[in-house]
């Protein structure tokens, strides 16, 4: 590959970097996008996910026009709605209000006509009834918020962005990762990236930043997020390692959000240290609600039925990984079992089993057997049975008294065969990054100046989340910023 010149040069390829390609070529002008990935491993962790995506809606009549309903769904799933209102609380309570007033309204109020547009591009997307919906008396219920996942997945959401980029006349270059920005009296004009082995200078009139957070950074995770960060499994993709933060910040953009923050979850124990996009993301566990986390003293440490999962996966990671040798057992009784998400079911899983809490006691690797019997005793006398179980609601089946206490769906462990799946920590993305202009995707200054010529969407823009996140936020943040940017980048670029 030679030196060559674009009018809108986007860094990346998964979810915001083809939303921002597919909004610039809108504005006319020639676009690319740099794939630093081999084409099998393309588009970032937007590939690892399942494509659960937040939006507000109102109704049956708004999903119905982000994809196709039978008549019989129609009438006989009740979806719900999610309003406005509802995304913003949830956005203020999980990041303890730290969120950023004006991107969190951005985001929130621009979802709906995001995901049309998206749909309006050949996206497609689907009722998720496999997670975020249970029959109730025959009948899907949906809760938590989510009721649109892309067709297909994240793999299904890429290849169908990237299907829309080649039809549009963008040329997605793999195997190139761009290394620095071309700057000249403060203006951004192009990158120079490598590509097999060779630096190569793209020149464009303007360059939107959507490479992701620094997630894949052992070094990075460990300055930032803290000691033992380094020793966490990375979900999703080992391309996301802080490149495209590190060339912002070289020339002088604000540092935003929470930097010491990320979103992490528990993850198999023995899972491989990058994502494998065979499994996708069936690594996580996320059935916990339902039952208890023990670490290697044996006890709970963590109330795991605070919210829904939707609302505490994406911080217990962190927990997890603070607990003795950074591992937790998962543990179900015979009566939950039948519920665990298909992700408990999968080959590459590490779990035991047995049919008499004592043997099951004993195969609990590296967790202190007596404590733990000593544990389940005092848990199962603290459920508070006169309360009934429903895990379609938050529905108050608490324990009482203990030192730990489990708000919701509360269920002793008493009843053949015992289930236990071991995880750590698996970091999914950072929310540490930089200061954008709200309206145009613009990368701010440390100064609060625009920097002519950049723009940025995606994980490695900061100030959305902080802590914790409700869960189907991060395609739609990288949709939605995505689009502004590629808008602003367009028509925003330099002569
Ligand atoms: C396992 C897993 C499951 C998830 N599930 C969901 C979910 O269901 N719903 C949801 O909303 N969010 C989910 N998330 C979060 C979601 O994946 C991210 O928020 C979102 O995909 C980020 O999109 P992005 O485009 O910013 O980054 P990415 O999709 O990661 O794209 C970054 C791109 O930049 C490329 N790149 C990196 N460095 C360079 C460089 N120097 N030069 C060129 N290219 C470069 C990468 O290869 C990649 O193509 C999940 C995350 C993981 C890991």
């Amino acid at each position: 590959m030679d030196d060559f010149q674009v009018d809108v040069l986007v860094v990346g390829a998964g979810n915001a970097a083809a939303c921002a390609a597919l909004a610039a070529r809108e504005q006319g002008g020639s676009v690319a996008m740099l794939e630093a990935a081999p084409q099998e491993e393309r588009g970032g962790n937007s590939s690892y996910t399942a494509g659960a995506m937040r939006v507000v809606f109102h109704g049956v009549d708004d999903l119905a026009q982000l994809y196709d309903l039978t008549e019989e769904e129609k009438r006989d799933v009740d979806f719900g709605s999610y309003s406005a209102d509802q995304f913003l609380d949830d956005m203020g309570r999980v990041t303890n209000y730290r969120c950023d007033p004006e991107l969190t309204d951005i985001l929130i109020g621009r979802s709906f006509e995001t995901m049309k547009w998206m749909r309006s591009k050949g996206v497609r997307f689907q009722p998720s009834y496999g997670r975020q919906a249970f029959k109730v008396n025959g009948k899907y219920k949906f809760w938590g918020g989510l009721a649109v996942e892309a067709w297909g997945g994240g793999p299904g959401l890429v290849d169908l962005e990237h299907k829309a980029a080649v039809k549009a006349g963008i040329p997605i270059h793999y195997e190139t990762a761009a290394v620095s920005l071309i700057e000249e009296d403060g203006v951004v004009r192009g990158v120079i990236a490598r590509h097999e082995g060779r630096k190569i200078r793209i020149g464009a009139k303007a360059v939107v930043l959507a490479c992701g957070g620094f997630e894949s950074n052992a070094e990075m995770r460990t300055r930032y997020l803290g000691p033992t960060w380094d020793l966490a499994k990375v979900r999703g993709t080992r391309f996301n390692t802080g490149a495209g933060i590190n060339m912002a910040l070289a020339i002088g953009a604000k540092a935003h959000g929470n930097w010491s923050g990320g979103h992490a979850v528990g993850w198999d124990m023995n899972a491989p240290e990058f994502g494998d996009l065979e499994v996708g993301d069936n690594f996580q566990k996320h059935s916990y609600p339902l039952g208890i986390m023990v670490n290697a003293n044996g006890v709970r440490f963590v109330d795991e039925g605070a919210d829904f999962r939707n609302y505490t996966y994406a911080k217990y990671g962190a927990i997890v990984l603070r607990q003795p040798n950074n591992f937790a057992w998962q543990v179900f009784d015979g009566k939950i079992v039948p519920m665990l998400r298909d992700e408990y079911r999968i080959k590459r899983v590490s779990k035991v089993s047995a049919n008499t809490i004592e043997e099951f006691a004993h195969k609990l690797e590296g967790v202190d057997p007596v404590a733990f019997l000593d544990e389940i005793k005092k848990y199962n006398a603290a459920v508070k049975q006169s309360v009934k179980f429903n895990p379609n609601i938050k529905d108050g089946r608490c324990t009482v008294g203990l030192d730990v206490n489990k708000s919701n769906w509360a269920n002793t462990i008493d009843q053949a065969p015992f289930e236990a799946y071991q995880v750590g920590c698996g970091v999914s993305f950072t929310f540490g990054g930089v200061r954008i202009d709200p309206d145009s995707g613009q990368v701010i200054d440390s100064d609060m100046n625009a920097i002519p010529g950049l723009y940025a969407a995606g994980e490695l823009v900061g100030g959305i989340f902080y802590f914790n996140y409700p869960g189907g936020s991060g395609l739609m943040s990288g949709a939605v910023f995505g689009r502004i940017a590629g808008t602003g980048a367009a028509s925003g670029r330099n002569a």
